[in-house]
């Protein structure tokens, strides 16, 4: 017969063996992102004086150019793991900037607009601004985001709702909606619950002491065309009615756990209400990802912050299959593509 003692000692191990084995499941397994490869567009080769164009990184960082101005809404490069984010502090990683402006060509920035104040979205922005000189646009929630990091105060700009910002021939609208609505009710409090940001934030700080601030939609015009960018996958009844868009960026991170009437609602007010002939989606990728190479990561633990986005994509080829004048696009990571 075994002796008590060893028998606790086993089972405990065997414990260890199976937790360190979750973990490494949970943290190592890679899923396809939740979008037809099909709809992927190559980097456009050539590029047209007066064209606008577009570059992705991931998430919501998008860089836009019409050749004589440039700016970009996030900035966020910083990729911090499942674990750190969930449980541990977070700051913006430098040389992930670097290599993210690098990337992406970005010399002469005129603004920085984080679409709101969650930390994948406007933790690395005030970083970006002090490098390039551009200005931090945004919620008073970012402001401070701004202030915490030292970015002088008249390079700091809080936003009106719905008051155009000129950027060169770029008209920048932003438009106040609702932030995406968690169901798990432990996730809405911790990244909703309090939204403000309201004393200046200075990092390493946990990663939901970025809170959500306000969350805009962009609307913005110019000469050649017009878009709307869509942060998050939430919206307010009527709040587009009147800001047609040629294309929609279309926020769908975690929308993949929300219910069906939650995305036909989401979709009836951002693409529906805006009339596009294009639809690109974004932050459909992990945010725990690499920022280099494809976009893929730690997907599965991204998922279980929203308990998975296997509904997404049968949702958005559902809507590609009934919509037959909106074309589906991807946009590769960081080569510019021809917008306009
Ligand atoms: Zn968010």
């Amino acid at each position: 017969m075994k002796h008590p003692i060893r028998l606790i000692l086993l089972s405990t191990a065997t414990l260890l063996a199976v937790a360190l084995g979750a973990a490494i499941f949970l943290l190592h397994t890679y899923q396809s992102p939740p979008v037809d490869p099909e709809w992927a567009v190559a980097p456009s080769k050539t590029i047209p004086d007066d064209a606008v164009t577009v570059r992705y990184t991931g998430t919501a960082t998008l860089v836009f150019s019409d050749g004589e101005t440039t700016w970009m809404t996030d900035g966020w490069f910083s990729r911090p793991g499942p674990l750190q984010a969930l449980f541990g502090k977070v700051e913006p990683d430098l040389d992930a900037i670097t290599k993210g402006l690098q990337r992406n060509e970005v010399h002469d920035l005129a603004a920085v607009f984080p679409l709101h104040s969650h930390y994948d979205h406007a933790m690395d922005a005030p970083e970006v601004a002090k490098r390039t000189g551009a200005l931090l646009l945004g919620s008073e929630s970012t402001a401070n985001i701004g202030r915490g990091w030292g970015l002088p105060e008249e390079q700091i700009r809080v936003v009106t709702n719905r008051e155009p910002i000129a950027l060169g021939k770029f008209t920048i609208t932003p438009i106040e909606l609702r932030h995406f609505q968690f169901p798990n009710p432990e996730m809405a409090a911790r990244a909703l619950g309090d939204p403000d940001i309201d004393a200046p934030l200075k990092p390493p700080v946990g990663a939901f002491d970025y809170k959500v601030g306000k969350a805009y939609a962009l609307h913005v015009a110019h000469p050649k065309g017009t878009w709307l960018i869509l942060g998050s996958a939430g919206f307010v009844e009527g709040a587009l009615q009147g800001y047609d868009a040629d294309v929609v960026f279309l926020g769908v991170g975690a929308l993949g756990s929300q219910t069906d009437a939650y995305r036909e609602s989401y979709w009836k007010e951002t693409v529906e209400r805006t009339d596009p002939s294009r639809v690109i989606p974004i932050h459909w990728d992990s945010l725990t990802g690499p920022i280099e190479g494809p976009f893929t990561g730690m997907v599965r633990a991204a998922a279980l912050l929203s308990k998975g986005p296997d509904k997404l994509l049968p949702f958005l080829e559902a809507k590609e299959a009934a919509n037959p004048n909106i074309t589906f696009i991807t946009l590769p990571r960081y080569a510019p593509v021809v917008l306009f």
